[in-house]
């Protein structure tokens, strides 16, 4: 049977703007998507300071949106941190986990990400969960190993299909304007629907795989369709409307394979 996933397009703004240019980001998409709308999920997870600001300006909106890091823990003394609960409790529908940022900047291990993933489960938010390679383990044949153990030691036990998405995206493509080729991701996306497999083959029919790293306005048509391929993970490129949702109007309706 051939698996149908609905293709899922999420930006992810880092630590980009205040306010003012969130907001006013935020309404853009949610005219696009009345305007041009499009057949597949879109999302936004902004910096946690305009969370509350972008929910009220999406509020009639199919667009979604969600945070970029939580706590593993519910509440407590944790200074600085942000607790899955408080995402849910703003509206979000989302939360990246595992970004190769946070498990650079904070070293974050799998385990660290394991266990974000599951208090944002609990939360009942779908936990996007980003592996990928670094441009040393690649260049030494390193890259199905690593993103297979990032898999394994990243995903909570006991899931269902909904709890989660996997972006895939290698450290090197983030950011630089150079991407794997299709074949090159092609391969990886298998590699992870394998792993995903081995869990249970329900999940791997059903949970959505991203590719993430330099996606842009002209190379997403190319990108997306990709088999395994269910959507993208954008970054630089989600900070402009046109450019997103050029993107997102790129994504077929159905993804399969
Ligand atoms: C990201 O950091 O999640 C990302 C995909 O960034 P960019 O699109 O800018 O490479």
């Amino acid at each position: 049977m051939t698996a149908q996933r609905r293709p899922l397009v999420v930006g992810n703004w880092k630590m980009n703007g205040l306010r003012q240019d969130g907001v006013a980001l935020a309404q853009a998409l949610a005219e696009k998507a009345q305007q041009q709308p499009v057949a597949v999920e879109v999302a936004v997870c902004p910096p946690a300071t305009l969370i509350a600001d972008i929910g009220g300006a999406l509020d009639k909106s199919v667009v979604e949106f969600g945070g970029q890091d939580c706590s593993p823990h519910d509440s407590g003394a944790h200074t600085g941190d942000i607790a899955a609960p408080m995402l849910a409790d703003l509206g979000c529908r989302f939360v990246i986990v595992g970004h190769s940022e946070r498990r650079s900047d904070h070293s974050e291990t799998d385990s660290d990400v394991r266990a974000k993933a599951t208090a944002a489960i609990n939360a009942g938010l779908c936990a996007i969960v980003c592996v990928g390679e670094s441009g040393a383990e690649r260049d030494a044949g390193q890259t199905l190993d690593v993103v297979g153990d990032q898999i394994s030691g990243s995903l909570p036990d006991g899931l269902r299909s909904t709890d989660v998405v996997v972006a895939y995206e290698p450290v090197w493509a983030i950011g630089t304007g150079r991407t794997p080729s299709a074949e090159d991701i092609a391969e990886v996306h298998a590699h992870i629907r394998t792993k995903l497999a081995d869990i249970s083959p329900d999940l791997a029919e059903a949970v959505r795989i991203l590719y993430g790293g330099s996606v842009n306005a002209e190379n997403a048509a190319t990108i997306l369709a990709i088999a395994n391929v269910d959507g993208a993970l954008v970054g630089g490129a989600s900070l402009r409307a046109d450019s997103f949702w050029t993107i997102c109007s790129a994504a077929k309706a159905d993804s399969d394979g």
